[in-house]
Parts: structure tokens; sequence; C-alpha cells
């Protein structure tokens, strides 16, 4: 059982050393793909989005998602400048779009692409309530979340190839166990959706961003109650099926506000 217990440390270390930390929260995440990867396909992907898609035509609506945008991008680099991390922000292309659809959704790519849905305007009613969606989608970028899904699945494809490939010149027997062994490990532990840690990570940045730019985080309650008004209709929008708007969210917001006031307007 050498061989596996050898196989066992590769991992284990390729694991170790391929950690990010998420700004704030400070929690440890996996990070297998390289910023400047991520960066470019996201750009490519993107602009591919625009392409294939219309923008909208809603000048006040356009110039309300750029100012927002603008001004919660701010906040982010100030953010990362006063902790010493402006490097993580290397190579960002901050873009804001707002886009003809009946979506209730938003997004933000790696490198802060973001896409705002004619849709979710209706919902957010004005500008701080824009702030709250752009904050909370922004901050899933910051926090790289993402990227961390694409990790947890890339590990299990990569994984599962490499562990075949070293294995080539091994017993069938030991390949099968392997095989079995590791997916068991992709199954039990890494490869889960957006879970509830990410959505409670994305809520704090997002509040703290938005207050750094300028709008109140008291208002994330009242458009997250907008939300979950939203619910009970048979076909609930993309965004409402991503993003649980329950009473528990919105009391985990309201506890999150202190916090996220201390950086109000700084
Ligand atoms: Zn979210």
């Amino acid at each position: 059982m050498r061989i596996v217990s050898i196989s066992t440390l590769v991992l284990l270390l390729m694991l170790l050393t391929s950690c990010a930390t998420v700004p704030i929260t400070g929690r440890q995440q996996l990070s297998l793909i390289p910023s400047s990867t991520l960066m470019s396909m996201s750009y490519q992907q993107y602009g591919e989005f625009l392409k294939t898609n219309k923008l909208s035509t809603d000048k006040a609506g356009n110039d309300q998602v750029k100012r927002v945008g603008t001004r919660i991008q701010g906040a982010v680099e100030r953010y990362f400048q006063q902790s010493g991390q402006a490097d993580q922000l290397q190579g960002y292309k901050w873009e804001f779009n707002l886009v003809e659809s009946k979506e209730v959704n938003a997004w933000c790519m790696p490198g802060g692409k973001v896409v705002v849905y004619t849709g979710i305007l209706p919902v957010a009613k004005d500008e701080t309530g824009l702030a709250v969606v752009m904050g909370h989608e922004i901050a899933h970028a910051i926090a790289a979340h993402g990227s961390e899904r694409m990790s947890q699945e890339l590990l299990a494809q990569f994984g599962a190839v490499a562990l075949s490939t070293s294995m080539s010149q091994q017993p069938e027997q030991t390949r099968q166990l392997w095989m079995s062994v590791y997916g068991a490990g992709a199954q039990y532990g890494a490869l889960l959706p957006y879970g509830r840690l990410q959505e409670s990570e994305a809520d704090r940045l997002g509040l703290i961003f938005m207050a750094m730019a300028g709008y109140d985080p008291h208002e994330a309650v009242t458009f997250w109650e907008r939300m979950a008004k939203m619910k009970g209709g048979q076909q609930p929008p993309e965004f409402l099926s991503t993003h649980p708007s329950d009473a528990t969210r919105i009391a985990e917001i309201n506890k999150l506000i202190p916090e996220a006031m201390g950086y109000y307007g700084k």
C-alpha cells in the first residue's frame, strides 16, 4: 500500500499549497486555478455574453448601474489598499452593463465583469437597492466563490486523471480501489453547490462594500424583504433560486448591519 500513501501525500501537498484566503472573513478556500487563467476566461466569456445578449437602451438605468458599480468598485479598491492587499485586484478590468431581460438576476465574473438584468431593477427600486444587489454579486467575485467551485470540480477531474496516469503501471485492482476512494472523496467532500457559507460570506462582504460606497446597509433588509415577497409564484426567478431569501437570511443580515455601519462612508 506504499503507492497509496505516496499518492495521498501528493494530493495533500497539492491541497495545502493551493489555498487562498477569503478577504474579511479569513476563511481558507481551495484555489487551483491561476488568477490569470480565470481572468482571461472571464473576459472571453463576458465579451461573448454581451455579444449574444441585448444591452439595455434605457439611459437612466444604464447610468445608475454604472454609477453604483463605480462607487462599489471604489469601495473595494479602498478596502484592499487600506489592508495592504492592493495586489489582490491586479488584472481587474471592471465593467458594468445593463442587459435587457425579464430575469430577476445579476452576476459578477472574475475581474469585475458585472451584468445587471433589467428585470431586477423594479425589485431594487432605487440606487441603494441596486447597491445591495451589486454589492452582493461583486462580493461573490471578490471572495472567489466561482473559482472555489471550479477548483473543487477541477480537483475531482484532475485528481482522477492524475491518479489513473500515475497508476498506469499498477495492477488493475489497485487502480480501481483508488478510483473508488477518490470518487467517494469527491462525493462527500468537495463537490458541493454554492452553499449557505458562500451566501453568508457574500452578504457580509456585500454590506461592507455598499456601506463603504456610501449606501446605507439597513436598506439591504427591505431589499431582501421585497425579494422574499416575489416568492410564491410557480416559477421563482433565477436570482431567487440561487439566492434563497428567507426569514433566516434577513435575520442574519440584521445581525451583520452593525459591522457594516463601522465602514459606512469610509
Ligand atoms: Zn449570492
